[in-house]
């Protein structure tokens, strides 16, 4: 259905037309050998724009995070992160699975925990207990309805973890939507941390990639962690190149992915069955809380006006705004949700 309203995800964008023609277009070569020159492009522009030494191209913003948490710690020792992180919450247990490092989760209502939070889980130097190695960052934070934090609080974060020589690692698969929302420049945003993620499958546009921006000691690490995974591509320039598009096109859209989101949540905020927060809507995500057993009628309503959202836990349903979805969209959705009977 051609002109379906998909909110499920900003992953469902589909490729520009721009992008189409760079990925016909793209020049290719081995990237296992260094050799694909659209990917060196992609890399170089990532790590300008996160402003870090290096980056690296990796197929998803999963294996991006975990590629990092290998490099940073080894197996046995303890990383801490907000519990419902996506590297904990939603990558298939890939840190026990792939690094054999566990996690200690922080409570945050809105995906941050505060620097005392932060100092209280650093474990003593004793042998009882395990390192505490990595703090993970989520900015911005999808569980918690695309939280966004200043360079500020992530710098505090970050200097607290690193007084107590542990590693930072932010999973910034919508980090440029932090950085427009508070109308900053994403290097901000990281400065503070030892190495980042950048999605460019989500908002931006692309059809496959993430970035894993860092230092050229930790890139070279994270290459040979990146073809341990499984994730040494060959001629990737094909698919980079659409990447290269989506830094083109993809940032100028993310603020009109932010007012659709607010102008959602004001119009769901009013409905006498629906719980939202507008203004804890700060990016391209709105979680709309109801009563439980209410979500799967929505969801089947939503679907017979060709609107389709997400379930995000029990009596709550989650709306991502996205490239693909224009003012017309967006009122097909809440226009919808009005005239649902609960
Ligand atoms: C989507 C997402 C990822 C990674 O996703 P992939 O689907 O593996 O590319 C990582 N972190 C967050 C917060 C995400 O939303």
């Amino acid at each position: 259905m051609s002109d379906l309203v998909d909110l499920r995800s900003d992953t469902m964008t589909r490729p520009s037309p721009a992008m189409r023609r760079a990925m016909v277009e793209a020049e290719v070569g081995d990237d296992v050998w260094g050799e694909d020159p659209t990917v060196r492009a992609l890399e170089q522009r990532g790590a300008a724009l996160l402003g870090k030494p290096a980056a690296l191209y990796l197929p998803s913003g999963t294996m991006a995070n975990q590629v990092a948490i290998h490099v940073h710690c080894r197996p046995g020792d303890e990383l801490v992160c907000e519990s419902r992180s996506h590297v904990f919450f939603y990558e298939g247990g890939a840190i026990a699975r792939l690094s054999g490092t566990q996690v200690r989760t922080l409570e945050a209502a809105d995906g941050f925990p505060t620097a005392e939070q932060i100092a209280a889980a650093v474990r003593p130097d004793d042998p009882h207990f395990p390192r505490s190695r990595l703090l993970v960052v989520e900015n911005t934070h999808n569980m918690a309805g695309g939280r966004v934090a200043s360079a500020a609080r992530i710098t505090a974060l970050a200097n607290t973890a690193r007084s107590h020589g542990m590693k930072v690692h932010c999973d910034g698969a919508r980090l440029l939507n932090a950085a427009v929302a508070l109308g900053c420049d994403p290097a901000e945003l990281v400065a503070a941390v030892d190495t980042t993620t950048l999605c460019l499958s989500k908002g931006l546009g692309a059809p496959v990639g993430s970035l894993l921006a860092g230092d050229a000691a930790f890139a070279a690490e994270a290459r040979r962690a990146r073809k341990a995974f499984g994730g040494g591509m060959r001629q990737a320039g094909v698919i980079a190149a659409a990447g290269l598009v989506a830094l083109d096109e993809g940032p100028a859209l993310l603020a009109e992915d932010h007012r659709r989101a607010r102008a959602l949540a004001e119009g769901l905020a009013a409905l006498p069955w629906a719980d939202v927060d507008v203004a804890a809507t700060e990016s391209n995500i709105v979680m709309l809380r109801l009563a439980p057993d209410r979500a799967a009628p929505l969801l089947a309503h939503l679907a017979e006006h060709g609107v389709r959202a997400a379930q995000a836990g029990a009596g709550r349903l989650r709306f991502v705004l996205h490239r693909d979805v224009d003012d017309v969209g967006a009122a097909r959705c809440l226009d919808a949700c009005r005239a649902f009977a609960p």
